[in-house]
């Protein structure tokens, strides 16, 4: 990462300095052979999963992002992956997805409203227990477990950086790596985790950064 920005800093001044238009991007990326991608970690991934994944070894995924602990890594992380990465097993769609409602029913808190000191990150629907929550767009699943106050969680991954997560369910029905179509059923809704009534907890995101649903869903 020092030498990448050092690279950068001269580019900068020499695009600065002289009369050839140099721009800084070209510049640093021609001076790699391969360009290193990045990987963004996902709730609940390990090191290990993600060299899995990309069939790299595990040590030098640590190495490359020097990392002295294997064991930790946080969701948003951003890792380096080495030249010879593949590439992700997932389905990538050429465009944003068309986005679907997961359930129907009553939206009962919108995206944004104070909750406690932070901010809504997703809308609540509300639906009776037992209802089939479904996959708002084709993806893999990147998690399905617990998770603090989401109660029983399913994210799934739809490429360029999108997810969408499902929170408060009562049963998961998919399990991590699994691909989903748009309209496959994940889990069944309930009222797991932080939830006064049964309801699902919807959110989009990109690049780890929640969006409003409701701009998103027809
Ligand atoms: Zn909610």
């Amino acid at each position: 990462m020092k030498r990448a920005g050092a690279i950068l800093a001269v580019a900068l001044l020499a695009a600065c300095g002289g009369r050839t238009a140099v721009r800084p991007a070209e510049s640093a990326a021609a001076t790699r052979a391969a360009p290193l991608r990045v990987h963004i970690v996902a709730p609940g991934e390990t090191l290990w999963r993600i060299a899995r994944r990309y069939g790299v070894d595990v040590e030098r995924l640590a190495a490359l992002n020097g990392l002295a602990d294997p064991n930790r890594i946080v969701a948003g992380q951003r890792l380096l992956l080495p030249p010879e990465a593949a590439p992700a097993p997932e389905a990538a769609p050429a465009a944003r997805p068309r986005w679907r409602w997961p359930v129907r029913g009553p939206v009962s808190s919108l995206f944004g409203a104070p909750r406690g000191g932070s901010r809504h990150q997703g809308i609540d629907i509300l639906v009776p227990p037992g209802t089939p929550v479904r996959a708002s767009a084709a993806g893999v699943v990147r998690y399905a477990g617990r998770r603090r106050g989401y109660g029983l969680l399913v994210v799934v991954d739809h490429g360029e950086g999108f997810t969408t997560w499902y929170g408060h369910n009562s049963r998961i029905t998919v399990r991590e790596g699994d691909a989903v179509a748009a309209g496959a059923r994940v889990a069944l809704s309930g009222a797991s985790g932080n939830a006064s009534a049964p309801h699902v907890h919807f959110e989009v995101r990109r690049n780890g950064k929640p969006l409003d649903p409701l701009a998103l869903l027809p």
